[in-house]
C-alpha cells in the first residue's frame, strides 16, 4: 500500500533511497534524593559529563569536510559555547547542590526554565534557538545515562544512499551524518529557521520537519521517495511511479548543474548589456548562502530584524560589531544596510496594544526614525562607524515626501560630526539612497534622483500602496498583481527618472526575483536586481539569454494595453518569443 505523509520544506530537492529510522528518542530521567555525602560526587559526575560533551564536540567539529560552508563549523561552535556557559555548566551544580538531586534531573529542571524563556518568544527564528539547548541537554544527559548515541553509524552502508528518519536532529548530527553519504532527512520536529534546517539547505540535502509521527510510520530498510519540491514522503511506490521519480531527479540535477556553472558567469545580455545581480538578506548569516551563488554583494540587509523581540533596541556598540562582521565578510562588495524598517507587519514587540489604526499607513520605517532620533542616530552612528571597513551603502526605507531627505541627510551628517569630534573612522563619502515604494514617492522620482546617491525600488509596499491592497491579507491577496499596468508605469516612471538624472535605480522587492517577470523588467530598463539567493542563479540564466534592445522595443506598446488581461496576453507572447528566440 503506498504510503503518503507531508511536511514542512526546509530544503528543496528528490531524494530516493532506503529508510534508516534513527532511534533515538526521549530519555528516561527520573529524580533521586541524594544523601549529603553523595553531593560533590554527584557535582563531579556532572563535571566528567561536560567534558566529555566538550571532546564528542571537538571530535565532530576536526571531521567536517575541508568543502563544507565555514558557517557549519559555527553550529558546531554554538554547542561548545553553550557548554563553557553559566547556564549549563554552574547552574545545574548550583540545582544539585540545592536540591540535593541527581546531575540528569538538575540539567532536566535547569532546560525546563531555559527553554520557557525561548517559547515565549514571537520571534520564529529566535524560538527555534531553543532546539540548541535540547540538542546540548540531550547529548549530556546521554552521557550520563551511557546512552551516547553516534547518530546511527552507518559505516557498513557508505555505498547505498540512505533517508534519515528521526524524532529530531543536532546540526552536529547532521554533520556526523554528511560524511555518510545521506539522501534527505525527514524529522518530526523542528522548523523551517532551526540550525539543523539552515544546515541542510547549506548542503543541499533535502529536507522535510514538522512530519507527524514518521518514524512511527516508516520501517528501517523501506523504499522511500522525499519530493521535498512538493513536501511530501512517499512509501510503498510501484515501480512506473518510481521511474516517474528517478526521471524528474535527473531533471533536476541537470538543471542545477547548469545554473551551478552560471556562478562565475557575467549576467550580461546577449547584447552585452551588464545587469547587476545582487542578494536580499536578512541576517548576517545569509551570506554564506548569497556568496555560494556569486552574488555581487547585498542591496538590501534588512536591519529590522535585529531589533525584534527584544526588551531594548541593540546598542550602538552591538550593532557596529554586527554590521563590521557583516561588510567584512563580503571582501569589497558592496553591503546596502537597509535603516530600521520597523512598524506595519514588523512590531517591535508584537501584539503592542498602543498600535495605530491603521499600522500600514501610520509611523513606521523612516517617519518612527525621524521622530525618535535616539533610536536613529545610534543606528546611524553604527552603519558609519562599520563604512571604515568595507564597501557600505545605506539605504532609506518608505520615504513619501521630499522633505523627508533634507532630514534624514541632516542626521547623518549630524552622526558624522560625532564621530569626528571622537575620532572614530569612517568613510566619509558613504552613499545615500533611498527606497521607493510609496507611490507619491514614484511619481516625484525626478527630484528624489537629484537628491539622493541611488535608489531601489520596492516593489512589495509600492504594490500594497498603490493597489490599496494589506500585503498580509489573505482576502485581497488576488488584487496584489504584478502586471498590474498602474504598478508598472510606476516602476516605468522612477526608471526613466533615474536614468535621466544619472542616479542608478535597482529593485528588491519579490517581483526582482521572480524569474517569469525578468524580461518584463529588462524591457522596462531595469539593470540592478536585488533578489533572494536561491532565486539568484535562475534569474541570471534568464538574463543571459535575453536581448536587452529586442525586450525594449517589443514591450514598448506594453504600458499603453488598456487592461491586466490584455497586458498579460502580449505579456506571454512576447515570452512566447523569447523562448524560442533563445532556444536558437
Ligand atoms: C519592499 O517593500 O518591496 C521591500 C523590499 O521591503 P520589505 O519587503 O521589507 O517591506
Ligand atoms: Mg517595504
Amino acid at each position: 500500500m503506498p504510503l503518503s505523509l507531508t511536511g514542512i520544506i526546509v530544503s528543496k530537492g528528490i531524494a530516493i533511497g532506503k529508510a534508516r529510522v534513527q532511534q533515538h528518542g526521549q530519555l528516561d530521567i527520573v529524580e533521586y534524593v541524594l544523601p549529603e555525602e553523595y553531593i560533590e560526587e554527584e557535582v563531579m559526575r556532572f563535571s566528567h559529563a561536560l567534558e566529555h560533551a566538550r571532546k564528542q564536540l571537538k571530535t565532530i567539529r576536526s571531521q567536517i569536510p575541508g568543502d563544507t560552508p565555514r558557517d557549519i563549523a559555527a553550529f558546531i561552535d554554538t554547542h561548545l559555547l553553550m557548554l563553557e556557559d553559566a547556564a549549563l555548566c554552574s547552574v545545574p551544580i548550583e540545582i544539585i547542590r540545592e536540591h540535593r538531586c541527581n546531575a540528569e534531573w538538575a540539567l532536566k529542571l535547569q532546560q525546563d526554565a531555559l527553554v520557557q524563556v525561548f517559547d515565549a518568544m514571537e520571534d520564529p527564528y529566535l524560538r527555534t534557538r531553543r532546539d540548541d539547548i535540547d540538542h546540548v541537554v540531550h547529548r549530556i544527559q546521554q552521557i550520563l545515562l551511557h546512552e551516547d548515541h553516534m547518530p546511527s553509524a552507518i559505516e557498513s552502508e557508505r555505498n547505498e544512499t540512505r533517508i534519515i528518519i528521526a524524532v529530531d536532529l543536532a546540526p552536529s548530527d547532521l554533520v556526523q551524518l554528511h560524511n555518510h553519504n545521506i539522501a534527505a532527512i525527514v524529522t518530526e520536529r523542528g522548523g523551517p529557521m532551526s540550525h539543523t534546517a539552515i544546515l541542510a539547505r547549506s548542503l543541499g540535502i533535502p529536507a522535510l520537519v514538522g512530519v507527524p509521527h514518521v518514524h512511527q510510520y516508516i520501517d528501517n530498510d523501506e523504499l522511500l521517495v522525499v519530493d521535498a519540491n512538493n513536501g511530501a514522503l512517499l512509501a510503498g511506490l510501484d515501480e512506473q511511479a518510481l521511474a516517474f521519480y528517478r526521471r524528474q531527479q535527473r531533471h533536476e540535477r541537470q538543471a542545477h548543474r547548469a545554473l551551478q556553472q552560471l556562478k562565475g558567469e557575467p549576467a550580461l545580455t546577449l547584447d552585452n548589456v551588464t545587469i547587476t545581480l545582487r542578494a536580499n538578506i536578512e541576517l548576517s548569516e545569509d551570506i554564506t548562502a548569497m556568496r555560494r551563488v556569486g552574488a555581487e554583494g547585498v542591496g538590501l540587509y534588512r536591519t529590522e530584524f535585529l531589533f525584534m523581540n527584544r526588551e531594548s533596541p541593540p546598542s550602538e556598540e552591538e550593532q557596529f560589531q554586527i554590521y563590521r562582521h557583516t561588510v567584512r565578510r563580503l571582501k569589497g562588495a558592496p553591503l546596502t544596510i537597509r535603516t530600521l524598517d520597523l512598524g506595519a507587519d514588523k512590531e517591535i514587540v508584537p501584539d503592542s496594544s498602543n498600535c495605530c489604526t491603521n499600522p500600514a499607513l501610520g509611523l513606521r520605517a523612516i517617519r518612527l526614525c525621524l521622530q525618535e532620533p535616539e533610536l536613529f542616530l545610534p543606528q546611524l552612528r553604527a552603519i558609519l562607524r562599520a563604512s571604515a571597513y568595507g564597501s557600505l551603502r545605506i539605504l532609506i526605507p518608505m520615504l513619501t515626501t521630499v522633505e523627508e531627505i533634507p532630514q534624514v541627510l541632516g542626521l547623518i551628517r549630524r552622526a558624522k560630526e560625532e564621530l569626528k569630534r571622537e575620532k572614530k573612522r569612517f568613510d566619509h563619502n558613504v552613499m545615500v539612497g533611498g527606497m521607493i515604494e510609496v507611490p507619491a514617492a514614484a511619481l516625484c522620482a525626478d527630484i528624489f534622483a537629484h537628491q539622493l546617491d541611488f535608489l531601489s525600488i520596492g516593489t512589495n509596499d509600492l504594490m500594497q500602496y498603490s493597489l490599496a491592497t494589506d500585503r498580509i491579507d489573505e482576502t485581497v491577496n488576488h488584487l496584489f498583481d504584478p502586471l498590474n499596468i498602474g504598478v508598472l508605469r510606476l516602476i516605468d516612471t522612477v526608471l526613466k527618472a533615474g536614468h535621466r538624472a544619472g542616479t542608478p535605480v535597482a529593485m528588491c522587492g519579490e517581483m526582482a526575483g521572480d524569474p517569469t517577470l525578468t524580461p518584463l523588467l529588462l524591457a522596462l530598463g531595469l539593470k540592478e536586481f536585488s533578489v533572494p539567493a536561491a532565486s539568484l542563479l535562475e534569474v541570471k540564466r534568464i538574463i543571459r539569454q535575453s536581448h536587452f534592445g529586442k525586450l525594449k522595443r517589443q514591450f514598448s506598446s506594453l504600458l499603453h494595453s488598456e487592461n491586466a488581461l490584455q497586458l498579460s496576453a502580449k505579456l506571454s507572447e512576447i515570452n512566447q518569443a523569447h523562448k524560442k528566440f533563445t532556444s536558437h
